[in-house]
């Protein structure tokens, strides 16, 4: 399957979750037998032997982290909104577009040191990456790549990224 037909089948939503913004869905993408199993196999391609584990956002980074550590027999890391997890924690505010969040990650989940991949469907200004790659950091993690099935380029996530020296690729533009 090719990258244009495995964009084919993320969905836009206009006018969701406000009015004037095109939402990219990627469930269809999920619900799709090849296309979903295409789209994992395309962004382990892209995963440099040196990671050890592979974290993702939730929620969606989850779905894609998680097939994706399991694909390349990793282990996964939950990176958490806040309130969720049992156990002591460390968090990392950050700001959205409309608002604040927080994510939370149990650091004994890592080895200090290790090369954690950070995962997430999309990339549009690059704050939540940026907040997660920190947060992996604190726990004692080398963050230096990031993956993503979307990047939205206008919004200058990646350059960001970038900026705080963790490389980030899309498999889709
Ligand atoms: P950023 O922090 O501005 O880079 O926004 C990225 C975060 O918002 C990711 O966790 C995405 O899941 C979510 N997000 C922003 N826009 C969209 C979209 O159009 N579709 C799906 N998720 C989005």
């Amino acid at each position: 399957m090719t990258r244009d037909e495995i964009m084919a089948l993320v969905r836009t939503v206009p006018d969701f979750p406000d009015a004037g913004i095109l939402f990219r869905d990627i469930t269809t993408l999920l619900a799709h037998p090849q296309g979903f199993s295409a789209c994992i196999a395309q962004m382990a391609q892209a995963v440099s032997p040196r990671t050890t584990a592979i974290a993702g956002i939730e929620a969606r980074g989850f779905i894609l982290g998680a097939a994706l550590a399991a694909h390349l027999h990793l282990g996964f890391i939950p990176l958490r909104k806040a309130g969720k997890l049992p156990v002591p924690v460390i968090g990392a505010d950050y700001t959205l577009e409309y608002g604040q969040a927080r994510i939370e990650i149990d650091p004994t989940l890592l080895t200090a040191g290790e090369h954690v991949l950070l995962v997430d469907d999309l990339i549009a200004t690059g704050g939540t990456a940026i907040a997660a790659a920190g947060l992996l950091r604190a726990a004692g993690a080398v963050c230096e790549a990031a993956l993503f099935v979307i990047d939205l380029p206008d919004l200058g996530g990646m350059d960001r990224l970038a900026e705080q020296g963790v490389a980030g690729k899309a498999l889709l533009e």
